[in-house]
């Protein structure tokens, strides 16, 4: 990118913090705005593959191990009828987030408010499920979240119960200190009710993008990134390192092109090749919502499935992930 054009970043997440540390510590021109008060939590279980996220965090020039609270020691998959599957962590681990997110920015220049002036050689939509600046599309998909700050488990373990028929997940996640309890559905009973009884300290809530929208990315000079196109696994809701990752591609494109065309075409290439397992997850979603478990279809997506599972630091067996996702 020429260094003499401006980029601005509206949203401050993993997706827009990750892009902007990368694009100035290369030099070029770039600020980044979100009116979100430093430290302020957004809804986020924190758990991810520790060890994907180390190699961002190196990228980044951050020293990784300081953000790591928690690595799983099992893994608890509860399906609709009650029945647990345990399966092995494979770098599974929960994370200081709000820590990560102020050591990504430290240093750029960037603004505690949203971004007003369009006047830019390019814009980037950062701003997660709300997709402010690109704006709504019409065949999204969202559910709901609820999430409770709650006491430590005293545990390692991280817990997943699936509602019946893809309607969403509860889920139990430790930090050092407290840990994340939530649920994610379109039942809002289904949400309150998984949670009943948990105390609780704060109660965080947003919808999540569990469709991929990689045929909506840009708008004129507007590009968008993370969660704002759907990087988030239609399984397991999983959206901070896929949104790093896909900021990684963004960050390597910006630096070697000019041309905002051959920009776009880039991006979309690469969207599709590392994210193409979304495509098929966001189906075999639609297709259990749908009671269509018999599709030939589906089987097809257990290898996708099992591959976005290690991908989140789950190792799986075929036959587990059939007996805890269907
Ligand atoms: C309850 C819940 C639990 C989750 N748990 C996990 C988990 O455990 N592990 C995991 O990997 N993923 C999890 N996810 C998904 C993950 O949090 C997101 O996919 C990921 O954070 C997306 O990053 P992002 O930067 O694209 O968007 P976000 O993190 O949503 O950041 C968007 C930012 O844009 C800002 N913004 C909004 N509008 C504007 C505007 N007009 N101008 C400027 N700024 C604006 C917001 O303030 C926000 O800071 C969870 C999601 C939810 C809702």
């Amino acid at each position: 990118m020429d260094c003499s054009k401006l980029i601005r970043i509206a949203g401050l997440g993993v997706s827009g913090a990750y892009l902007l540390n990368r694009l100035s510590s290369e030099g070029i021109e770039c600020e980044g705005y979100d009116p979100r008060p430093q430290g302020f939590p957004v809804p986020c279980g924190y758990a991810l593959n520790s060890r994907l996220f180390f190699r961002f965090c190196e990228l980044a020039s951050l020293e990784s191990e300081k953000y790591v609270e928690v690595v799983a020691d099992d893994v608890v998959f509860t399906n609709s009828a009650g029945k647990s599957v345990h399966f092995s962590p494979a770098g599974l681990a929960t994370i200081d987030k709000n820590a990560f997110l102020e050591d990504l920015v430290t240093g750029t220049k960037h603004h505690r408010s949203r971004l007003k002036d369009m006047e830019t050689d390019l814009i980037v939509d950062a701003t997660g499920v709300s997709r402010s600046i690109l704006g709504p599309v019409e065949q999204d998909f969202t559910m709901r979240t609820l999430e409770y700050v709650s006491d430590p488990t005293g545990y390692s373990s991280f817990h997943f119960r699936f509602f019946p028929s893809g309607s969403g997940y509860h889920w139990i996640f430790p930090l050092k200190n407290y840990s994340h309890v939530g649920a994610g559905s379109d039942d809002l009973d289904a949400i309150r009710d998984s949670l009943e009884g948990t105390p609780h300290s704060r109660v965080l809530s947003r919808n999540i993008r569990l469709k991929p929208l990689f045929e909506s990315i840009s708008s004129g000079n507007v590009i968008g990134v993370g969660e704002a196109i759907g990087t988030v696994s239609p399984i397991t809701g999983e959206g901070i390192v896929p949104s790093l990752e896909c900021a990684e591609i963004l960050f390597q494109i910006l630096k070697e092109n000019d041309d905002l065309n051959t920009i776009l075409e880039k991006y979309a290439e690469q969207l599709r090749q590392s994210y193409s397992r979304y495509l098929r997850l966001f189906d075999l979603l639609m297709n259990v919502r749908g009671n269509r478990l018999l599709s030939l279809k589906n089987i097809g997506a257990i290898s996708p499935a099992r591959e976005d599972l290690r991908y989140f630091g789950i190792e799986a067996s075929l036959t587990k992930i059939i007996a805890a996702l269907l």
